[in-house]
């Protein structure tokens, strides 16, 4: 099954695509972690997507699009994948359509998480992760506390913060969802793969596990 996590950058997409990569045992592909492990590394690609990411902008569709059919190939994502933070642009969507079709598979399920800008920006502002790349549990420290501050509960690693998640280019962030994702919602809904959710209390700990359950439940999940 290949599963597209669409929504804002921090309605906690990535919580409920590393909650549902498990439940599903799908591997779960992030380009923005794809983008920091290369910035970490200091490689070209890390430091021509930082020049992006750190002003809150979008790095280009054909380098964006590069690494996810190369990531595409690999054998584990031959019964699916769980997308997140791609795509993010027409273009993008338009690519993965062609990449899955070169591999007779095609999207099948598109959840969209609809919070509040208000809960959005409370929820980067206060974001925590895991420093482990193995583990990348996300935390909260309003909503969703570690038991020991500044520790990861699951595997003891130190938490950090993302240089991006910061008051300045959260504005451009949500800028920039907002320009692409009318054209994104639109060109799923078309494909009747769109669906979208509401969490009921968006800052409840349990909001992501919720939000998981919605998916499963979906018909179009089950329809594999
Ligand atoms: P994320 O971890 O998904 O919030 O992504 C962090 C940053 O990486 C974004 O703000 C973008 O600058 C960049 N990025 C991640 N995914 C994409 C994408 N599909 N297209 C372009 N830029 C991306």
């Amino acid at each position: 099954m290949y599963i597209v996590m669409f929504g804002a950058p921090g309605s906690g997409k990535g919580t409920a695509a590393k909650i549902l990569a498990k439940r599903t045992n799908l591997p779960h592909i992030s380009t923005g972690d794809m983008f920091r492990e290369q910035i970490k590394n200091q490689t070209e690609l890390g430091k021509l997507a930082d020049s992006y990411i750190s002003k809150g902008n979008l790095v280009p569709d054909e380098v964006t699009i590069n690494i996810v059919g190369d990531r595409l190939s690999w054998n584990d994502a031959k019964n699916g994948i769980i997308l997140d933070g791609f795509p993010r642009t027409l273009a993008q969507a338009q690519a993965l359509d062609k990449i899955l079709e070169g591999l007779g598979q095609k999207v099948d399920i598109v959840p969209e998480i609809k919070i509040p800008n208000e809960v959005i920006v409370e929820r980067i502002l206060n974001r925590a992760t895991c420093s482990n790349k193995e583990c990348g549990a996300i935390y909260n420290t309003k909503f969703k506390k570690p038991k020991v501050a500044g520790i990861c509960d699951i595997c003891g690693s130190t938490l950090m913060t993302r240089t991006d998640d910061n008051a300045e280019t959260i504005k451009s962030r949500l800028k920039v969802y907002e320009d692409n994702s009318k054209d994104l919602k639109e060109y799923y809904e078309k494909k009747g793969v769109l669906l979208p959710i509401c969490p009921e209390d968006p800052t409840a700990e349990n909001a992501s596990e919720q939000v998981v359950e919605k998916i499963l439940r979906c018909p179009l999940c089950k329809k594999r």
